[in-house]
């Protein structure tokens, strides 16, 4: 058996290996030390043959799917090792062989996953700085797949997806190094054979049945098939199954959705929040009234992918706007909602073999919903639920099926029986009656015994070990006649046969075992019968998702008034008191509704100043929300809105220091700002917070002047912009510079102290009110009398104007001359240094010589 075993982990180095050995999973030598540390099992040793005991660890069969989880979470593979056949029957050494390999990304077992969440598996190709992706939810069967012209579109859509892992040609090392650096995701270096063109297209057309892939819209050259092909050659080898619900292939195409990058994802807390990473505060939080995980899952996914499309936007609206007005509508198709399971998770235990007669019941149950659904929506107006109506297919021939056949109270095991319906089949009826009626016979038998014996008290009773005894408790143990055999005794009796009670249990316990086998069989056969309607079945989880998330958007508008809005295509944007959705029901005093208007004229740009904690990032983050609320199809917190589709919202808000990457605030501020420079188009907008405060004033200041001087006067940039400062002397664009306008968010000044009003209104500001904010927080009043006599006095002395900045023109070349001259000295003291044998008193030198230069 070990050999057995040392063949097989050969095979599987790179897994932990989950040896099957009767009821146990046993893992061996360097396996069992790590399995034993990770899930704190005791390590015991095995005498295997060997020179030494080698060390072992086991776990329970049926405990088994949480410590894969464990493990996985961890960031092992499991490879699952079981016995091949029955060890009862097996001559010699059982066979025994991998049936599962669990990867991070290849988790497909509902108990171990999130509900409401899609787990992906990520497969990524490379050629010429062009990327081919693929990725697929084993677990719901979608499979997708979709191009990166480069590194930054690449970052997005790993942004978008998230996956738990990423496959990778392993000789690749441009893809090892942005693999590498994608944080919280397990990397697979694969075979590059796997992602060969031909190989993996061959793949393709024989998994999904097709000669050519253009009926999924993917072109014969295209770099994703080699992702895809890949992929599927992996889940096919870890899976070791035949991923028939695996079904399609989904293309997501550039110009489908609006991009949402890292930082917006981040910024405006889309899916989880900043500090806790959680999903309570954020807006899928709060828009998330879904009734089915399924519904659950689409909700997650279209915030992460505004429409572009005003068509598809308006489609959405309609829906939402028929189920917010309509009650009676709305909460039925809720009420009815509820009563369905995650079919596509179903379908996916049918594909792995592992559906149960539980999960073929609940199967059965969504079924049921649907007629109620379809009569619902049919009746609706507007396109997309009508449509939807339309589409469900009620599937009855199958419902009557499923109820036919499994037993209403079916247990979860598949092989003790009880499982297949009475009626369904005449074969398990027959056995049932044999088994009942020698249930009866027992009873007759008991009470038989009891009168011919004089024992008032003797039973008739079962155990696995003895089969059926009588028992006979100590008193009347003289009563007991000679034809009685004795099997067990026990503290306050005996136990005995006797050969009719033989007789009797052969006749039962064969017809039980039959039945057993016989249901077992049939479930099987129900099951590949299901297997046959995994289409269907998909298309109706589709629709049932949709139809989901659209009730969701309604109730969410219901209970939070929201409104409609309109969308138009001239690049206006006109917010008639706009509140954030997540703060407004956060904050303690009531919300203070702001109005926003932004156009490509006149009014592009907005200066906005006012005091810390004013509102400012607030407003700026929730006219970002609303804009994306809008084109998710959802309506919006606002008396009314009325938006232009924008085809990117960038954000720069705030700064924390991204310590883990070793860089400075100020570089992972400049970074994103030139990333955003770099991408943005007249159709986005631009939040963007205190550009410019990582480094001195005057530096600042600078940076934030050209930068909105940049973005309205390049071409084809000119975005609509939110741009907060502490700058005062930005306002003085107003006027000079087309498109800026001042606004500020007021605050009332009292005797040294201040209250916010939160109202944003036209204008500047040329105060900051610093020190009673900081007043509020809780200084020490001796520590901001001084603070206040202080700032009087730099007032005075040196208030930073523009005006110093434009220096005459000889004195500026001098100086820039000189800067240049510098900063190569320096660059040339850098480059000769050798960090790694640098000790810290030279490091200190080096500082000190460099700090002479500048
Ligand atoms: P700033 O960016 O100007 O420093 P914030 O936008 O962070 O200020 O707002 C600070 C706090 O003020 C918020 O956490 C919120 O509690 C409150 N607040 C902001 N805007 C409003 C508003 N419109 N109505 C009511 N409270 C608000």
């Amino acid at each position: 058996m070990m050999r057995q075993y040392l063949d097989i982990k050969e095979k599987n180095k790179d897994c932990l290996l989950f040896f099957r050995l009767g009821d146990f999973y046993e893992m061996f030598f360097e396996d069992a030390k790590i399995a034993s540390k990770e899930l704190e099992l005791t390590l015991t040793g095995k005498d295997c043959g060997l020179e030494e005991r080698a060390p072992m660890c086991g776990i329970p069969y049926h405990a088994v799917d949480g410590y894969i989880a464990k493990l996985i979470d961890k960031g092992y593979k499991v490879a699952i090792c079981e016995q091949l056949e029955d060890p009862q029957q097996a001559k010699g050494l059982v066979e025994r062989g991998i049936t599962r390999i669990i990867t991070p990304g290849t988790v497909a077992d509902s108990s171990m996953l999130k509900e409401n969440e899609n787990s992906y598996i990520f497969s990524l190709y490379e050629e010429k700085g062009r990327f081919g992706v693929s990725y697929a939810d084993i677990s719901t069967g979608g499979f997708y797949v979709e191009e990166a012209e480069n590194g930054q579109e690449l970052a997005n859509v790993l942004t978008r997806v998230a996956p738990k892992e990423i496959l990778y040609p392993e000789e690749n090392q441009i893809l090892k190094k942005i693999v590498g650096a994608y944080k919280d995701c397990y990397a697979s270096p694969y075979y590059p054979w796997a992602f060969q063109h031909d190989t993996a297209h061959k793949l393709l057309l024989q998994h999904f049945g097709v000669i050519s892939l253009r009926g999924f819209d993917i072109s014969a050259k295209s770099l994703t098939i080699s992702a895809a092909g890949a992929l599927l050659q992996y889940l096919i080898e870890t899976q070791k199954n035949s991923l028939m619900h695996i079904k399609k292939i989904r293309k997501i195409s550039t110009g489908e959705y609006m991009i949402v990058d890292p930082f917006t994802h981040r910024n405006l807390e889309l899916t989880e929040t900043i500090r806790s990473k959680n999903k309570r505060g954020s807006l899928l939080w709060l828009l998330d009234k879904t009734k089915t995980s399924m519904g659950g899952r689409l909700l997650k996914k279209a915030i992460e992918q505004p429409l572009l499309k005003k068509r598809a936007i308006n489609e959405r609206l309609s829906a939402v706007d028929e189920l917010k007005n309509d009650y009676c509508l709305r909460s039925e198709l809720r009420a009815q909602l509820g009563g369905i399971y995650d079919i596509e998770r179903l379908l996916a235990r049918i594909s792995y073999g592992t559906l149960d007669a539980r999960d073929a019941l609940s199967l059965k149950q969504s079924l049921e919903a649907i007629p109620g659904i379809k009569s619902l929506l049919l009746q609706a107006k507007s396109s997309l639920l009508k449509h939807s109506g339309e589409n469900l297919d009620p599937l009855e021939d199958l419902y009557r099926f499923l109820e036919s056949a499994i037993h209403p109270d079916a247990p979860n095991g598949i092989k003790d029986g009880g499982i297949i319906r009475d009626g369904f089949n005449a074969d398990v009826d027959k056995y049932r009656d044999a088994t009942k009626s020698g249930k009866d016979w027992l009873a007759s038998l008991e009470q038989r015994e009891r009168e011919e014996t004089g024992i008032k008290n003797l039973k008739i009773g079962f155990n696995k070990v003895f089969g059926y005894y009588i028992e006979v408790t100590k008193s009347y143990l003289n009563q007991v006649p000679y034809r009685y055999t004795r099997r067990q005794t026990l503290a306050g009796g005996e136990r005995y046969i006797t050969a009719e009670l033989k007789e009797l249990e052969d006749t039962i316990l064969s017809a039980s075992d039959k039945c057993s086998k016989l249901e077992y069989q049939l479930f099987l056969q129900i099951r590949e019968k299901l297997a046959g309607f995994i289409n269907a079945l998909q298309a109706n989880a589709e629709i049932i998702a949709l139809v989901d998330v659209m009730q969701s958007f309604a109730q969410a508008a219901y209970d939070n008034d929201y409104v409609k809005p309109a969308i138009r295509e001239d690049g206006v944007i006109e917010i008639k008191g706009g509140r954030h959705p997540v703060v407004e029901k956060t904050v303690r005093q009531d919300f203070v509704p702001n109005d926003a208007y932004l156009d490509t004229k006149e009014n592009t740009l907005m200066i906005i100043t006012g005091p810390n904690m004013a509102g400012k990032s607030t407003f700026m983050r929730q006219t970002g929300l609303i804009v994306i609320m809008a084109q998710i199809g959802c309506f919006v917190p606002a008396a009314s809105a009325s938006i232009s589709i924008v085809d990117r919202v960038f954000t720069r808000v705030g700064a924390s220091d991204d310590l883990a990457s070793g860089q400075s605030t100020f570089m992972v501020e400049m970074n994103e700002l030139a990333s955003i420079l770099n991408n943005a188009t007249e159709k986005s907008l631009l939040i963007l917070d205190e550009i410019g405060r990582g480094t001195s004033t005057l530096d600042g200041l600078s940076i934030a002047w050209a930068t909105i001087e940049y973005i309205l006067k390049t071409k084809n940039l000119g975005a609509k912009t939110l741009f907060a400062t502490h700058y005062h002397e930005l306002t003085e664009l107003e006027g000079i510079l087309p498109g800026v306008k001042n606004y500020s968010i007021t605050v009332k000044e009292m005797e040294k102290t201040i209250i916010f009003l939160h109202k944003i209104k036209r204008g500047g500001t040329d105060r900051s009110f610093g020190i009673e904010v900081a007043r509020l927080a809780g200084l020490p009043e001796a520590l901001l009398e001084r603070a206040r006599n202080l700032l009087i006095g730099l007032e005075k002395n040196a208030k930073p104007s523009l005006q110093g900045l434009d220096l005459p023109k000889e004195e500026a070349e001098e100086k820039s001359e000189e800067l240049s001259r510098n900063i190569s000295r320096i660059q040339q003291t850098l480059r000769g240094l050798d960090i790694n044998s640098l000790t810290p008193l030279e490091a200190l030198s080096v500082l000190n010589d460099l700090k002479q230069m500048v």
